[in-house]
Parts: structure tokens; C-alpha cells; sequence
């Protein structure tokens, strides 16, 4: 164990390696610190928008302007806030279904209506709580009923608290990649350090 961290650190100065227990936690810091801002960011923008707009319609910025203004700003805050909650939660949990959920794709015209299946996993977390995750195709594979699982503040997918298989999940972007690879393939983001990530659920 010493000697493959010695290895690993040796290693770092020159190819991409999963980073030390220091660096994962303080990625995931900066990883939930810029998600906020960025959440945020596109709220104040998507609002900023909205308000343009009723000022177009109206011409002037009169009472009924601010109202109309207030009323949106309260609606899009309530579902920023909800859907950064989402994000936010820090839970540990048991899989206890995994399953595909029919969705319907409506079409234009009067074509009848294309169902397809997306994949979800209930959860139960260690608080009693069930939930419902929407998976992609891979992590429908990757997870399995009965498969401990957590999920970090900030970051967006979850990953088995024992990983049993060669690949782990990128929290970043939901992607699967081997073990040592140093970054995920697809989005660069670091590998961080599995120890690490659960002493941070806890
Ligand atoms: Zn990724």
C-alpha cells in the first residue's frame, strides 16, 4: 500500500494518476464551489433575460413591470433551488431496484407517441429516505440491487461505497473508466482518491 502510493506519487509528476487523499478533497471543494457558481451564474442570467423581456413588452419600467419581475424571479428561484438541492445532498445509501421507466417521446405531427426507457435506481438512503436516480446506460450495468452507494455534495453521479469491478464512476459526468486511469476520458475531470470520497459522506 505504501509502496504503490510511493509509486503513484512518483508517477504524478509525469502521467495523469488519481490524486492524493489531500487533493481529493480539495477538488471536491472547488468541484461544488464552481457548480454553485455556475448554478447561480445562469440563474442571475436566465433572470436578467426575464426581465428584458416584460421591459420590452411594456415599454417602461412601471409597477406592473416589477410585479410580473417579482412573480418570475420567485418562480425561477423556487426551481433553481430545488433542482440545486439535488445537487447539493451528501447520502449513502442501499440500491434497492434498479429499473427502466417508460418515457414518452412525443412526436410532431399526428404520428402516434414513441416509447422509450430510461434507466432508474431507487434508493433507500441510510436515513429511511427513498429516491429515485436517473442512471444512464452504463451505471444501469455498472450498479446493482443490494450495492452500497453514496453520493458527494456538488457532484452529480454516484459511485459504490465497495467498487467490485475494474471501472469506477466519474462523479462528474457519470462516465466509466479503470481504476488508475488519472482522469476520466471523456470530461478530464481527476480521479480522486475512493478512501477520501467516503470519509466525506460521512
Ligand atoms: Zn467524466
Amino acid at each position: 500500500m505504501a509502496a504503490q502510493r510511493r509509486a503513484s506519487a512518483k508517477k504524478r509528476s509525469t502521467a495523469a494518476s488519481p490524486l492524493t487523499p489531500e487533493q481529493t478533497t480539495a477538488w471536491v471543494r472547488t468541484y461544488g464551489r464552481h457548480s454553485r457558481i455556475y448554478a447561480w451564474g445562469f440563474f442571475a442570467l436566465v433572470l436578467s433575460m426575464i426581465f428584458g423581456l416584460i421591459w420590452w413588452e411594456m415599454g417602461e419600467v412601471n409597477d406592473d413591470v416589477l410585479y410580473s419581475f417579482s412573480f418570475a424571479a420567485a418562480v425561477t428561484f423556487l426551481l433553481a433551488g430545488w433542482s440545486r438541492k439535488q445537487t447539493t445532498q451528501s447520502w449513502a445509501g442501499v440500491v434497492e431496484e434498479l429499473f427502466m421507466k417508460q418515457v414518452r417521446a412525443s412526436r410532431d405531427g399526428n404520428q402516434s407517441d414513441d416509447i422509450t426507457y430510461s434507466p432508474r435506481a431507487r434508493i433507500r438512503t441510510r436515513g429511511g429516505k427513498a429516491m429515485t436516480l436517473r442512471l444512464t446506460e452504463s451505471l444501469y450495468g455498472y450498479f446493482a440491487p443490494g450495492d452500497v452507494v453514496f453520493k458527494i455534495s456538488g457532484l452529480d453521479w454516484p459511485e459504490k461505497a465497495e467498487p467490485d469491478r475494474e471501472e469506477r464512476v466519474c462523479l462528474a459526468c457519470g462516465n466509466l473508466y479503470a481504476h488508475g486511469a488519472g482522469t476520466c476520458p471523456r470530461c478530464r475531470a481527476p480521479e480522486p482518491d475512493h478512501e477520501t470520497l467516503l470519509r466525506l459522506v460521512k
